[in-house]
């Protein structure tokens, strides 16, 4: 089985899975992601807003 040692946005290894929000206006997508400790803190340092990459807002949690 391959296992997904990479950070979904870079390639340091995950510090956990977490579930994330990511969206474009209406359109939102539910995934569960690989994040290494920089990203996870970027992510949860801008909240509700949502961290932009590639186009799309990141935020933890589904809801
Ligand atoms: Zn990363």
């Amino acid at each position: 089985m391959p296992v997904q040692l990479r950070c979904e946005f870079c390639s340091a290894i995950p510090k956990a899975e977490v579930a994330i929000l990511r969206w474009v206006d209406d359109d939102r997508e539910r995934l569960t992601l690989q994040l290494c400790a920089k990203h996870l803190g970027r992510i949860q340092k801008t909240g509700k807003r949502g961290w932009e990459h590639g186009g799309k807002l990141h935020k933890e949690g589904w809801w």
